[in-house]
This record gives structure tokens, sequence and C-alpha cells, in this order.
């Protein structure tokens, strides 16, 4: 098992005198940098002018200024602008700030592990990797507790990198909650294992095979709604305060004999084969390579697969369904184009 690092682990007088410079205000930039600010690091933010988020950090009280200008005041440039886009904003902004001295630091390894950024020597390369959104990050710091992160160094020009890394960890919470070191190779990749195999790409095609079995042998597609999605959460929320023996302990026993016979039954040779492909693409850089050629032709693939589920049946009935759900906050997102 992994060590974790807590509060007593980090030392925030790496941070003394140096000034962080969060380069994007979103998700993540917005609440890292306002935690750092809290804790009494200097916080400089970057963000494009006449954007909502430009308007949010105003609001909080930050004078946001552009990506060049925030990358040569800062000490610790902090690139927290989307993945897709933060080598262009490097090689437009950052690159030529990157002086002997710096940091560079990351909440994901993408764009280091895969090459598409690449600092000079001189500079440390840092992750902090929050295990939440940035909402989370921000409320839990306020609460007085914090989100655990995963932390780690790629380059150590400096030979205190690591103190660094786990000051930056304490600025926004994380040893509150916990961290734990990882290297860059390693968050990457099973990050994307995780999302592609299970948490988005697995579950989704998971419930829409169900909702379709269901439908083509005649059911009416409401209660196919209700029994492969709709109950989604409830068994989730399970495993999220109890893991797998918790959802078991909380069904019915013939929930829970189902479970036990039947699912192994769906993940078969087959699935744990390609499940290993998925990954040995993800380790030889197959998925990155796809990923970024597809952004550089404006994404008509992802654009295509993207509007064919989106009026999916299980997906219109669903958005049906959800209406009659006072409880539900109902979305809608924009249709594709
Ligand atoms: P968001 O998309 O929420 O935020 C990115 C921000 O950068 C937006 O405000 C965007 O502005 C702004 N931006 C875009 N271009 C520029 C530019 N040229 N100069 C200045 N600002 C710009 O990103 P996230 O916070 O979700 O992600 C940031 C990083 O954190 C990523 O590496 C992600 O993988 C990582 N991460 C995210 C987590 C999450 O839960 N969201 C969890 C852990 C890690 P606009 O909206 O106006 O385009
Ligand atoms: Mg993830």
């Amino acid at each position: 098992m992994a060590k974790v690092y807590y509060d007593n682990d980090a030392d925030l007088a790496a941070l003394k005198g140096r000034k962080v410079a969060i380069i994007g205000y979103g998700s993540q930039g917005c609440a890292q940098g306002m935690n750092l600010r809290d804790s009494g690091v200097e916080v400089i933010v970057a963000e494009l002018p006449d954007t909502p988020n430009y308007k949010t950090a105003v609001e909080n009280g930050f004078t946001p200024v552009t990506a060049d200008e925030a990358a040569e005041k800062g000490d610790i440039i902090m690139m927290l602008v989307p993945d897709v886009i933060q080598s262009r904003v490097y090689e437009a902004s950052i690159k030529k700030h990157m002086k002997a001295g710096k940091a560079l630091g990351f909440s994901h390894g993408f764009n280091i592990h895969y090459g598409q950024i690449i600092p000079p020597k001189e500079v440390d390369v840092i992750m902090v990797a929050p295990k939440g959104p940035g909402a989370l990050v921000r409320d839990e710091y306020l609460k007085g507790a914090g989100v655990p992160c995963l932390f780690a160094v790629q380059q150590d020009a400096s030979g205190k990198a690591r103190d660094l890394t786990l000051a930056y960890a304490k600025g926004i919470g994380g040893t509150r909650g916990g961290v734990l070191e990882t290297t860059f190779l390693e968050e990457t990749e099973t990050d994307l294992f995780g999302e592609q195999v299970v948490l988005c790409g697995g579950v989704s095609a998971l419930v829409k095979s169900a909702f379709e079995t269901l439908v083509e042998a005649g059911y009416q597609p409401e209660l196919a709604y209700f029994e492969t999605m709709h109950e989604l959460k409830l068994i989730v929320d399970l495993f999220y305060v109890g893991g797998i023996s918790w959802m078991r302990h909380v069904v019915s026993d013939t929930a829970e004999y189902g479970d036990l016979t039947r699912g192994p039954r769906l993940i078969t040779d087959e699935t744990r084969a390609e499940m290993k492909k998925i990954l040995a693409e993800i380790q030889d850089g197959t998925f990155a390579r796809e990923w970024m050629l597809e952004n550089q032709v404006k994404a008509p693939r992802f654009r295509a697969l993207r509007r064919k589920d989106y009026d999916h049946p299980i997906e219109i009935v669903g958005r049906k369904l959800r209406k009659m759900m006072s409880w539900i906050t109902a979305k809608v997102p924009e249709k594709p184009r």
C-alpha cells in the first residue's frame, strides 16, 4: 500500500516569496487559485478577456492578465487550461519564460507524458492532481478539510521539486485529506484507462447494450430506462461509501445472487483481452496520437460519434422520464454540431 502524506509532511515555506501563476481560471484554476491565496501564497491568474471565467476571476478579487504576462511574473506556472489546448498555450505564451529556477506544474500528466510539452531541463516539472472537481476542492478547503491529491515530480532541476510539490498540495488543502505519490506515467495511463474502460466508456456501453436488449425483446423503453440507467446511481452511491461489499449488503439476496452468478459471465476472456488491448494502446501512445491528430483536423470523427449518441433511444426516453422526477435537476446538453 502506498504511503500517504499529510499536512505535517509538507511545508509551505517552499512557496514563500514565490509567485504561483494559474494559467486558466476554470474548474481547477479557480479552486486552486483561491485555496492557495487563502493559504497565504501569492497568486496571479491568467484568463482570456471577455469570458465568463474572466468575470468570475474578477469577482473573486483577482486581476487576470495574459498567459504571457503570468508566465513571465510567476515562479510556479500551473497549466490549468484544457488538456487539448495546453501545448498551444505553452508554445505561444509560456515557453519563452521557462527560465532556470522556475517550475511548470500540471493537474494531469497527459501533455508531459506524451511529449506534447517538452520543458527545458532547467525547470522543475511537477504535478498535483486533486481527485475531485474544482468545486469540491474549494468547498472542502473552506470547511477546513481537503480533497486527496496525487503528486509527482517529472523533472527536479532545483533539487527541491518534491518539497515544492508537497507545499503546493498543502496550499490547495490536499494534504489535509492526504496525498499519494505517483509518476506522470502512472497518473496519465491509469486515468485514461479508468475513463475508457469503466467510468465513461465501459459504463455507457454496458448501459446502452442492456437497454437495447430489453427494448429489442419487447419491453417498454421506460421500464428499460429505469432498470438499466436510472437505478445505476443507487448502486454507485453504495460503491462510493462502502465498496462492492456494502452494495451487496444493502441489495436483496436475489439481487446479490444474480450479481455473483451473472456478472462474471458478462466480463468474458474476450472482454479482458480487449481491456488489455485498450491499455496497450494507452501505453504505446496509439490513443494519444489518435486523439491529438483528431483535434488537429477539428475532430470530425469525435463530432460524428457524439451526434450519433445524442439521440439514442435511451436518451430520448430518459429526457422524458427525468422531467417526471421533481427531485432531479434535469440537464439537457446542447445538441452537438
Ligand atoms: P476547464 O475547462 O474547467 O478550465 C480551463 C480554463 O482555461 C477555462 O476557464 C478557459 O477559458 C481557460 N483558458 C483557455 N484558453 C486560455 C488561454 N489561452 N489563456 C488563459 N486561459 C485560457 O479545465 P479544468 O479545470 O477541468 O482542467 C484543467 C486541468 O486540470 C486539466 O489538466 C485537467 O485534466 C485537470 N484536472 C481536472 C479535474 C476536473 O475535475 N475538472 C480534476 C483533476 C484534474 P474559457 O472557458 O473562456 O475557454
Ligand atoms: Mg480521471
